[in-house]
């Protein structure tokens, strides 16, 4: 958007938010809806409804173009892969659905934090272009049809909760083993989101104080010692791997996770070690976890489940046996998802039945 016209009589745009909004705009002569919104504190809703009328007022203009804050990435990179995503969605429809009126909604499952609110994915940690994006509001735009929007985490204790079977019965915690680590939780057979829809951030708890140096400022947290890439470098530095993966490449750093794995289920000796010592730390958060919430279960899951699964089921289960607490009233167990893979996706989908068919309202805002 660019700089407002002079001359123009601000009566003329009636009420305290349109001059608030403009206000913003002339500040800083470019703004997206979304910094926006985080500038004057009004809803995305209230901030698209201003916006159309200072456009029909001819008070400011859209840019072609924004960029995201500070990455210098465009944003039309974003649009094109939000496009992709919008196809995909149609895709699905046309192949799985007979009539398009079935569909009842689109649920997204995206890295935290979000902005349930607001329908934001607001900075995930290894999502370096994905800054404030509204990606409810985009899908919704493009698809019309009413969007959710919640943590992957989240949505996988949901998808759990309704296509688990037994594992998504009563209290756990979902326990998600991917690029990031993180917690979804089920008390009492409901899905819990906290205050603002963001809980399960347990990527930072500091399970070994003279680990590696995480980017949030302190060594040994729990979500930098799960990552491939710090398993790798240490599988290299005791001679597992050979020498010379590229760690900036993923697939590289897969590939070598991949074959820590297989050499670690072969035969005891120092992959079977880096491993199981990844299960210990795991399992210091499940304990904490379970003690603090009097859980009954942690369910496993995510992309790196199926490969650590031989290493943590025994690991994780002795450890707890040891260490939780109410051990003498109720017995905890550890079990690794039914839905394999696509629990995050089966999560997303099972967010609009919860929303649609759930006794208890849950507290995710929609966009219809
Ligand atoms: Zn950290």
């Amino acid at each position: 958007m660019g700089s407002a016209r002079r001359g123009t009589n601000l009566d003329r745009v009636g009420g305290f938010n349109d001059a608030v909004v403009l206000d913003a705009i002339r500040r800083t002569e470019q703004l997206s809806r979304v910094e926006l919104a985080e500038a004057t504190g009004l809803s995305g809703q209230a901030i698209s409804n201003i916006t159309r009328r200072l456009l029909g007022a001819g008070l400011v203009r859209e840019a072609g173009r924004q960029r995201s804050n500070g990455l210098g990435k465009p944003r039309t990179l974003l649009e094109a892969l939000i496009s992709g995503i919008a196809a995909s969605i149609e895709d699905v429809i046309a192949e799985a659905v007979p009539a398009r009126d079935r569909v009842v909604g689109v649920g997204i499952a995206a890295p935290g934090p979000i902005d349930v609110e607001r329908g934001v994915v607001v900075d995930p940690p290894n999502l370096a272009a994905w800054h404030l994006v509204p990606l409810r509001h985009e899908l919704r735009e493009r698809t019309g049809l009413p969007v959710l929007l919640d943590k992957d985490v989240t949505a996988a204790a949901s998808a759990e909760k309704w296509a688990g079977g037994p594992n998504g019965r009563g209290s756990f915690v979902f326990f998600y083993l991917g690029t990031g680590i993180g917690a979804g939780l089920v008390i009492g057979d409901e899905v819990v989101r906290g205050s603002s829809s963001n809980v399960g951030e347990i990527g930072h708890v500091i399970v070994d104080p003279d680990g590696p140096l995480c980017y949030c400022g302190r060594r040994g947290c729990v979500g930098e010692t799960s990552q491939p890439r710090y398993l790798v470098q240490q599988a290299v530095d005791a001679g597992v791997l050979a020498p010379g993966i590229d760690l900036d490449d993923r697939h590289a750093v897969d590939a070598a996770f991949a074959r820590l794995c297989l050499v670690a289920s072969e035969a005891p000796g120092e992959a079977r070690g880096i491993v199981e010592a990844l299960a210990e730390r795991v399992a210091k958060v499940v304990e904490d976890i379970a003690n603090l919430l009097d859980l009954e279960r942690v369910v496993f899951g995510g992309p790196h489940w199926a490969q650590l699964a031989p290493f943590f089921g025994d690991a994780v289960q002795s450890a707890l046996e040891e260490r939780f607490l109410v051990r003498s009233v109720h017995s905890f167990e550890v079990a690794g998802t039914a839905l394999g893979a696509d629990v995050g996706a089966i999560g997303a989908a099972s967010l609009v039945l919860d929303q649609t068919f759930s006794p208890n309202p849950s507290v995710l805002v929609g966009e219809r």
